[in-house]
């Protein structure tokens, strides 16, 4: 039978009458003759809870514990989720990781997926079970131990598993009912998106447009999994979402297809390092070690043998970035003057494979912001995107401004 994937988020598996609501859905593409996979997120709001409980026991954690820990939310729904597709009398079992086995590498809280053998699940299948129901965002290490796969990861599990078994579509049921020009809490002129494609998606994923893990996204363009992204609280159509698709599918030709942000960001400044070869290898090699993801970079003129070096990271990965360094500087391998961490900026991004091809997207964008009094901090740029760095609290009036100028309410 033909195999299908539901991932259904925390928001939609938030008490127990969302999951009899996701539960039901389920039972509609089972009796359309579907074998379904389904993959829960743990309940909205439980993930960040174990997180927090972690940081407060330690703030240095060991990653091995953290995922024991924040890997626990997502076991209770597989099971709640199997046992009410049970009482509707749809043969179900639950799986966690372990048990499939979803096999990741050994990076404890950003593990990979490396493997998910399908013979279990499928022997299952055989037997008459119709819907496997797993645990998502976690995995197995070459050590046996649990691991998770970053925040939002359970959209990865999905697009994973559709893979590795060949699945129809993948279907990712959110709060949202699809991908938006920009995030309609902040534009109410924000318009809903039919299609999009994997690049633009990627870029809007890792930009903070939450709707999908960015790494889910790079899985499902390597693997062409057709992926959906819909509302659980809509009535179910065949239309109904965004589909995420080949850049060739879909129709709109404009210069930016989205506007997107992500709050929580540093600006890092490292004041008077020596301008010498080797320098940026020494200051982003433990950087990296550290597990701090560097975005944006920018290293000023020499003046004196000496420059100043900026970067951008997670607010969250502070406190690592500046442990790594202090130690770097302590051991002799950098120099600097001071480490200036400002967190009170964001980054504000248009994104366009339209840009490829049209020009003045950049001209267009710096002066919307300067039009609003809006102070650009550092600038970044690839062949689809433009990214800035500002002030947090000018966030709101940036990206609604630069929706109204990329006139993105209006459908082409
Ligand atoms: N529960 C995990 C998180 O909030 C994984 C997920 O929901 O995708 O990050
Ligand atoms: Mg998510």
């Amino acid at each position: 039978m033909p195999v299908l994937v539901m991932k259904f988020g925390g928001t939609s598996v938030a008490t127990l009458d969302r999951i009899k609501r996701a539960a039901k859905r389920v039972g509609l593409e089972v009796a359309k003759g579907y074998d379904v996979i389904v993959i829960v997120s743990a309940m909205s709001g439980e993930t960040n809870k174990l997180v927090g409980f972690v940081n407060e026991t330690s703030p240095l954690y060991d990653a091995r514990e953290y995922d024991a820990v924040v890997s626990s939310g997502e076991n209770v729904t597989a099971g709640l989720m199997a046992l009410t597709l049970q009482e509707m009398d749809v043969p179900a079992r639950s799986w966690q990781g372990w048990q499939v086995p979803v096999k990741t590498t050994n990076a404890h809280s950003s593990a990979r997926i490396e493997e998910i053998p399908t013979d279990n699940i499928t022997a299952k299948f055989g037997e008459g079970m119709r819907v496997a129901v797993v645990a998502g965002f976690q995995g197995i290490s070459p050590e046996g131990r649990i691991t998770t796969l970053g925040r939002g990861g359970s959209d990865t599990t999905a697009v994973a598993f559709a893979a590795a078994f060949g699945a129809e579509r993948c279907d990712i049921y959110t709060d949202v009912d699809g991908v938006y020009t920009t995030d309609p809490r902040i534009s109410q002129k924000a318009r809903k998106l039919d299609k999009i494609s994997f690049e633009e998606m990627l870029e809007l994923a890792s930009l903070g447009a939450k709707v999908l893990q960015t790494r889910s996204v790079e899985l499902a363009m390597r693997y062409k999994v057709k992926l959906r992204v819909l509302s659980s609280f809509e009535e179910p159509s065949d239309e109904a979402g965004t589909l995420v698709c080949a850049e060739e599918e879909v129709m709109e030709n404009r210069p930016v297809s989205g506007i997107a942000y992500s709050r929580d960001e540093a600006k890092m400044t490292l004041v008077s390092v020596a301008d010498r070869p080797g320098i940026a290898a020494a200051i982003f090699g433990p950087l990296s070690e550290a597990g701090v993801n560097v975005d944006m970079i920018i290293q000023n003129i020499a003046e004196g043998g000496r420059t100043d070096m900026t970067f951008s990271c997670p607010t969250d990965q502070v406190l690592r970035a500046q442990k790594a360094l202090d130690e770097a500087k302590a051991s002799g391998d950098i120099n600097f003057a001071e480490l200036i961490a400002d967190t009170e900026v964001c980054k504000v991004s248009a994104v366009g494979i339209g840009m490829r091809s049209q020009s003045g997207v950049a001209a267009k964008m710096f002066e919307t912001l300067s039009n609003e009094g809006i102070n650009i901090k550092v600038i970044a740029t690839s062949e689809i995107k433009i990214s800035v760095l500002i002030d947090r609290k000018y966030m709101e009036l940036a990206v609604q401004s630069l929706h109204d100028a990329f006139e993105l309410e209006k459908t082409t």
